[in-house]
């Protein structure tokens, strides 16, 4: 194959457009275009055109939002290379660099932390871990026990971190996003400069941290240059998702943008709760003059009405780029607006029309359930459990973040790092007699001791842990000298921490079962530390999501919160619960930005459909008790649906017959939801 006829074959499939950027030169490169108009697949046709340019794979940085998104992208890079050389890969043993900003700036501050005197064996803190630390510290300053009350460890950790990432001051951040905890700055400012201080002495980095140090390794001279010069090519996915940290990183890798491509789409970013800024894509052009910016306007992945509908969500917006997305997939039917009577008829509905697409021949993996909240989705599992139907959820509360691994893995941490405080206290309180109180003290020594044991081993127990002591300091001692396999390491943890997690749990059994399946998997990881961190960086959702891409012949139906659900395409796609309170969520609906975030949000679910959309909203609710007075409360339609949107969409009302079966009806013309509200109720009263 002449040079000329295989870059052809790279480029083979895409439109001028996608070509045009997929082969674009050194100069800095915006791509920014609407939801399925091949960004990413544009970006992957141009990691392998790169390549197939002669450009190092290894000195190509590709940055992603999860590690799947990273994997899978340079799986198909690897297939488009493999196709040109006639079945061998060239990638495979020179892999590109592919991960989220967090993975690399933890790999890059392995190999150059040193520099900026930042100690190698560092640990990484989660979220979870990070507030607990902050609690430490909020405790120890006495500013839980003030008259006032003092902003929770969550909210704490929020302020800090949106300080950090979005690279403002305390004072203007408080007024702006936490104007009730104003009166505060003076002890939050000595809350976190201790918090700080806590975290060096431990040698623990937050997520925060990791860009915060990536930064500052770029700032610094020598390692700065070290490191610019690694790479000849950078390229971003999701960029509308970055904040400004992000940002700073990637104009101190290319500073004249030279080798910079960036993607992304405006009327899809959902992260500003965490100080993401759509300011770095429009504001691309002007701190990078030279760039190229590309559109692409047509919609590869929707039905003509279904995209309709999309785009007329979107429409309300107030401020974005105007897109013309069109799509040449006409026919299809109109998505479906189904008004349920409740919870239970919603959750019918769904598992009704998820068997039908399985009869006509869609397989579950390719439909999916979204919604606003991890909790939204509680009885639809309950229900489809019941019934043996297969699923996945992404989104919410992670396997790896349950309390017994998190117990489990920190003995690890601890091994690893003697100095982690969070960790170590985590161990030490699962002993009788030990409390929040000793176990400071306990790791103070360590501490002081420059972490050898041997002043544990020395300290006198209490009585109820007389027996217990011993065998922790052993078992510890055991799993730093590294000596055994990472396999047998997790099982001497396990046969120390069973009988206490029988005592702790109520049932103990499936746990037990979790922590088993841990310590199989853990042959896949290279070390301790590599299982550490990628289990803190990307948490694995289930055990089976821990196992690596599920077999072929695995058929489940995927539930996915919206945010977990970005830049994935199913056949079919459930939005539940679209009802005001939930989507907006009334957790959200303080400004109108965020208001506007969360017409984003349901834009970019509408828009991961690409045959069948069927939107529910379910009218009356059962609240928890507690919450309110009354245990059921009655809800409206999402306010992102206006009679205008709601023509694009073929509406339905929904409700459990007297048989205890679904029904349902059309509804003929466009009514308001109070409407549909008597409508659903007259037929049954
Ligand atoms: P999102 O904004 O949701 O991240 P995206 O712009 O990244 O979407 P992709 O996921 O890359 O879009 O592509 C959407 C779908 O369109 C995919 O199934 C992809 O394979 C397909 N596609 C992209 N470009 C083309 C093309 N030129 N011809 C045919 N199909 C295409
Ligand atoms: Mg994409």
């Amino acid at each position: 194959m002449s040079q000329l006829e295989a870059e052809d074959d790279i480029l083979s499939g895409l439109n001028p457009q996608q070509r045009e950027a997929a082969s674009h030169g050194e100069g800095p490169l915006l791509i920014v275009a609407g939801a399925g108009t091949g960004k990413t697949a544009t970006l992957v046709h141009r990691v392998a055109w790169l390549i197939g340019q002669g450009i190092d794979p290894r000195r190509i940085l590709l940055l992603t939002f999860t590690r799947r998104a990273a994997g899978e992208m340079l799986r198909r890079v690897d297939r488009i290379l493999a196709r040109q050389a006639g079945g061998g890969s060239l990638v495979r043993d020179a892999r590109v660099w592919g991960g989220t900003f967090h993975a690399i700036a933890t790999r890059l501050l392995r190999l150059y932390g040193k520099s900026i005197g930042l100690a190698a064996g560092f640990t990484i803190h989660d979220r979870s871990d990070s507030e607990d630390l902050l609690n430490v510290v909020r405790t120890e300053l006495g500013l839980a026990k003030t008259d006032k009350r003092f902003p929770k460890k969550g909210t704490c950790m929020s302020i800090y971190s949106r300080c950090v990432n979005a690279r403002q001051r305390l004072a203007p951040v408080l007024k702006r996003h936490f104007p009730w905890c104003e009166d505060w700055e003076d002890e939050l400012k000595r809350l976190f400069d201790a918090y700080l201080d806590r975290k060096e002495a431990a040698a623990v980095l937050d997520y925060d941290d990791l860009l915060l140090y990536w930064d500052a390794l770029l700032a610094d001279e020598e390692a700065g240059e070290r490191v610019r010069a690694r790479f000849d090519c950078v390229l971003v996915d999701e960029y509308q998702d970055t904040n400004s940290l992000q940002a700073s990183i990637l104009a101190r890798l290319c500073p004249t943008g030279r080798g910079l491509t960036v993607v992304g789409d405006d009327a899809q970013s959902i992260y500003g709760f965490r100080a993401a800024t759509v300011r770095n894509i429009l504001d691309f052009p002007k701190q990078y003059p030279a760039a190229t910016i590309v559109h692409l306007e047509q919609n590869y992945r929707s039905t003509q009405p279904i995209l309709a509908a999309a785009n007329a969500v979107i429409g309300q917006a107030r401020e974005r780029y105007q897109k013309q997305l069109w799509s040449d997939r006409s026919g299809g039917d109109k998505p479906l607006l189904v008004t349920c009577e409740n919870e239970q008829d919603q959750t019918e509905s769904v598992i009704r029309r998820i068997l039908q697409r399985r009869e006509e021949g869609i397989d579950l993996r390719r439909q999916a359930v979204l919604f606003r909240a991890s909790h939204h989705s509680i009885m639809l599992e309950a229900e489809l459990t019941g019934r043996n139907i297969p699923f996945h959820k992404y989104g919410g509360l992670k396997f790896v973040e349950t309390a017994h691994v998190k117990d489990l893995m920190a003995f690890l941490r601890l091994a690893e790092n003697p100095r982690d405080l969070v960790a170590g206290s985590r161990v030490l309180v699962l002993l009788p007699g030990i409390g929040p109180k000793r176990s400071r003290a306990l790791m103070q020594l360590l501490v002081e001791s420059g972490g050898s044991l041997e002043p544990w081993r020395s300290w006198t127990p209490p009585l109820a842990a007389a027996s217990e002591w011993p065998r922790l300091v052993e078992l510890l001692e055991e799993l730093r000298g590294g000596e055994q396999g990472l396999p047998a390491q997790i099982h001497a943890v396990r046969a120390f921490y069973e009988p206490i997690l029988l005592e702790k749990y109520d049932n103990p059994a499936p746990r037990s079962r979790d922590l088993e399946q841990v310590e199989q998997l853990s042959s896949r990881y290279a070390d301790r530390q590599a299982m550490l961190v990628e289990l803190t960086l990307d948490p694995p959702s289930s055990t089976q999501d821990l196992a690596g891409p599920p077999q072929l012949d695995e058929d489940y139906l995927v539930l996915s919160t919206i945010h977990s659900a970005k830049g994935l395409e199913w056949d079919s796609v459930f939005v539940i619960h679209a009802v005001d309170g939930n989507i907006p969520s009334d957790m959200a609906t303080g400004s109108p930005e965020e208001i506007e975030e969360e017409l984003r949000l349901l834009y970019v679910a509408l828009s991961r459909a690409e045959n069948f959309l069927c939107v529910t909203c379910p009218l009356s609710y059962y609240y928890s008790p507690g919450r309110w007075s009354d245990a059921h409360g009655f809800a409206q339609m999402t306010r992102f649906l206006p009679p205008h949107v709601r023509k694009l969409f073929r509406e339905c009302v929904s409700w459990i017959g007297g048989d205890g079966a679904g029904e349902e009806a059309e509804i003929v013309t466009g009514l308001s939801s109070e409407a549909i509200r008597r409508q659903t109720k007259d037929l049954w009263s």
